[in-house]
């Protein structure tokens, strides 16, 4: 028997390791059963939206299992202590898993390797949840990319691996109380937990269901109109075009190699230039997400540390009060409200107000990244530490961005470009549902007669964005030690 560990992968199709493509050991006669573990310290970094996210994902991937006569164990405990001991007790011959780059996952892999490797099993890790294993484009020289545009042109030309099938029936095992009565066996739980049961609360957002049919048909109503259209409109928050997948990337409902070929299918069927044009763009943002990847596993200390060197230490701001209107959505900036809003009610923020809110953070209020970071991080349903970590410190100018410290977003003409009738803003600021888009994009400016004649109930700006532009500006120049 082989086991195949699930963390971010919860699917069947599209699993190279779960169906043992290019694995060592892993033959037809040895047929393959799930496990996924709730570890103590992974639930001690999780939140409510996405947590709630991986357990309906969970669900969905038991249920597939069953159906094709196969099982998804589901323990709780120390990864190290539960993979290995089910493994000997079911006298696995081989434990696969798919690759995780963050350093807690990498510190976790590395001590379950050494336990099965105590125990006499055998383990693969396949690099499998994004194309191209990280570490493998380089520069000429041999060095990671810092800079994603070179990165994202070899991306393109690298030759894709195709999807995977689903494991068949006759290549999973089941495991029939075999564990029943035993140490390993303690482990298991026989339903999944509630969010209750693991020490959480329900999420204050409406989470999206989770499953790969989900994601599926996701995807193809995406790829029937919108990624055509994606190149002009992704900007645009109130037109909703994006594929929104980003969830069911992060929690592997479904595979990159999939997703690919389905955009190829698109690209394929484009009726002119501009629409395969639209396309490779869509094809850029999964390029970003591969880049992130490999940021982090090229420098996993970003989680916690700048990505870029400033000579000084950057002296950031301390204003809980700020922070809190900020989380709020309560900031006077009506664009920035609106996602933080978005961000509280969804689990989610469309990708040009995350860049704004986090401009704002940063930029406006002065405030150190890692607390948006964080954040972002226990509201979001579609975390994954590389692209928040990416996005934060891209935002903060401490990050990968080849554009300098003097990229601050102006917060109120971004609202009046990419939000020109304030549909988006009306959507989740209801305090400002009858005021013209006009008054809304000069909010800043607007006395506070006009702004109580419009909106009683929305505050003036907390800042002005002029005079923290310059402070942010004066922030940087000392940290790179400039006269
Ligand atoms: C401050 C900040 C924080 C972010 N935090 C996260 C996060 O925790 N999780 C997350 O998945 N994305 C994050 N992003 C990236 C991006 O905002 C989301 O991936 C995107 O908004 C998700 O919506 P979508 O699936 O409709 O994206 P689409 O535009 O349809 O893009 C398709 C997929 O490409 C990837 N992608 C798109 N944009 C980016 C990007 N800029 N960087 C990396 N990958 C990208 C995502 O996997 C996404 O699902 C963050 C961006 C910023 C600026």
């Amino acid at each position: 028997m082989r086991i195949h560990w699930h963390r971010q992968d919860l699917r069947l199709a599209d699993n190279p390791a779960l169906v043992g493509r290019g694995v060592e050991g892993a033959t037809a006669e040895t047929p393959v059963v799930g496990l996924f573990v709730f570890d103590p310290a992974v639930l001690d970094e999780a939140a409510p939206p996405r947590l709630a996210f991986m357990l309906d994902a969970l669900d969905s991937l038991r249920a597939n299992y069953r159906e094709r006569g196969g099982e998804l164990l589901v323990a709780r405990g120390d990864s190290e202590t539960v993979v290995a001991d089910v493994a000997a007790e079911l006298d696995a011959a081989l434990v696969t898993w798919a690759a995780d780059y963050s350093g807690l996952a990498r510190e976790r892999d590395a001590a379950v390797r050494q336990a099965l490797s105590d125990a006499g099993v055998d383990r693969h890790a396949e690099h499998q949840e994004v194309h191209h294993k990280p570490g493998t484009i380089t520069t000429n020289s041999g060095d990671p990319y810092k800079v994603f545009t070179y990165f994202s042109k070899k991306w393109h030309d690298r030759q894709k691996e195709s999807a995977t099938e689903p494991p068949a029936a006759a290549d999973l095992a089941a495991v029939n109380g075999r564990l029943d009565g035993t140490a390993a066996g303690e482990f298991l739980l026989s339903e999944l937990p509630s969010l209750g049961e693991l020490g959480f609360d329900q999420p204050e957002a409406d989470i999206p269901t989770a499953s790969t049919e989900r994601a599926r048909e996701r995807l193809d109503e995406f790829c029937a109109s919108d990624i055509y259209r994606y190149g002009d409109r992704r900007d645009y928050p109130a037109d909703r075009c994006t594929s929104r997948l980003s969830g069911y990337l992060s929690y592997g409902l479904i595979g990159v190699r999939e997703l690919y070929e389905r955009t190829e299918q698109a690209r394929a069927a484009a009726e002119s230039e501009d629409e395969r044009e639209s396309v490779h763009e869509y094809q850029d943002q999964l390029a970003w997400r591969e880049f992130y990847t490999q940021v982090l596993w090229d420098r996993p200390d970003v989680v916690t540390n700048n990505y870029k060197t400033y000579e000084n230490p950057i002296e950031w701001d301390d204003n809980p009060e700020a922070v809190q209107a900020w989380k709020n959505g309560e900031t006077g900036y009506p664009i920035v409200d609106a996602g933080m809003r978005q961000l509280r009610e969804e689990g989610y923020m469309h990708n040009r107000v995350r860049m704004i809110v986090a401009s704002f953070l940063t930029k406006d209020l002065l405030i150190d990244w890692r607390v948006g970071y964080n954040w972002f991080r226990e509201k979001l349903y579609d975390h994954n530490t590389a692209n928040n970590n990416g996005g934060w410190q891209w935002a903060a100018s401490t990050g990968t961005d080849a554009q300098p410290y003097f990229r601050i977003f102006n917060p109120m003409t971004q609202g009046e470009r990419y939000d020109p009738d304030a549909e988006y803003i009306k959507r989740y600021v209801p305090e400002l549902t009858d005021t013209p888009a006009e008054v809304i994009h000069e909010w800043h400016e607007t006395s506070l007669g006009t702004r109580k004649m419009h909106a009683p109930d929305y505050p003036g700006p907390i800042v002005d964005h002029s005079e923290r532009r310059e402070a942010a500006l004066s922030m940087f120049e000392r940290a790179r030690g400039d006269d």
